[in-house]
């Protein structure tokens, strides 16, 4: 059975271990100390690596654990240099690993460069549930910063994940989820389920547990980067623009820069 496991790393970030059928696979190692540290203490090898773009806190612990796992297969975007990559992706991919079926999706928007990562399992009750490794895309109730792409392709990238069906587990790589509730609030302060979420999250990180996986139903209940069609989404936007917003690219456009400045 797959078996998913945070591993938190430097401020806020969390490098996700994935064991299925003897193998292990790491995604996104920022940091390579807690990461072979988990391995040693549960007496793991390293099998695969996955990169989801360039940013320094998802590359840095690469080529340690490269030189600890010197058989390891590091597969990275392909969109831009990856240290010690063996196999580049740029999205459309489709392959078998570790008894998993991946696809694997470009998602420009924070940078140009992302890619994720999608499969999905058998759950006992027969049921398929989806998975997928989000990177520095869509977060709990919110986004990366738009460092490199357009408004059009970051909200085309937002709404390929969660049109994903909506039990779909999201496992996104920072833990920013209150300070991205606290702003969802400010956007839509009358979202009775982002009030909801707000105090399940708060009770979560008071017991020191990761707010995340999130799942494709939260974030279309809560996330305001996701629901550029909701009434009080577009109001904030078109207040805080001062004009009047057609698309829901316009008002994505928006958003993301009120959350920058937030
Ligand atoms: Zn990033």
């Amino acid at each position: 059975m797959l078996k998913i496991t945070p591993i938190p790393i430097l401020q806020d970030n969390y490098v996700w271990l994935l064991e299925n059928q003897g193998q292990t696979l790491v995604i996104d190692p920022g940091e390579a100390e807690p990461v072979m540290a988990y391995l040693k203490q549960h007496n793991l090898s390293l099998d695969f690596m996955f990169i989801t773009h360039k940013h320094w806190d998802h590359v840095t612990g690469i080529a340690a654990i490269k030189a600890a796992y010197p058989d390891c297969i590091i597969y990275g975007t392909g969109h831009h240099e990856i240290p010690c990559r063996d196999i580049a992706l740029i999205g459309g991919e489709a392959f078998d690993l570790m008894g998993l079926s991946w696809r694997v999706w470009h998602t420009p928007g924070h940078t140009l460069d992302h890619i994720v990562f999608h499969t999905h399992t058998q759950e006992d009750n027969g049921i398929k549930q989806d998975h997928i490794f989000s990177g520095d895309n869509i977060f709990a109730c919110g986004c990366g910063r738009m460092f490199e792409g357009t408004a059009e392709q970051f909200h085309a990238s937002l709404h390929s994940i969660v049109s994903l069906p909506p039990s779909t587990k999201i496992y996104c790589t920072h833990e920013y989820t209150l300070a991205n509730i606290h702003f969802a609030l400010h956007v839509e302060p009358n979202n009775t389920y982002t009030l909801h979420r707000q105090d399940v999250s708060s009770q979560q990180r008071e017991a020191g547990l990761p707010t995340v996986p999130t799942t494709v139903a939260d974030e279309l209940k809560s996330n305001p980067f996701v629901r550029c069609n909701a009434p009080d989404v577009i109001r904030a936007a078109e207040h805080f623009s001062g004009k009047v917003l057609g698309k829901p690219e316009e008002v994505f456009a928006v958003i993301r820069q009120m959350k920058d400045t937030f």
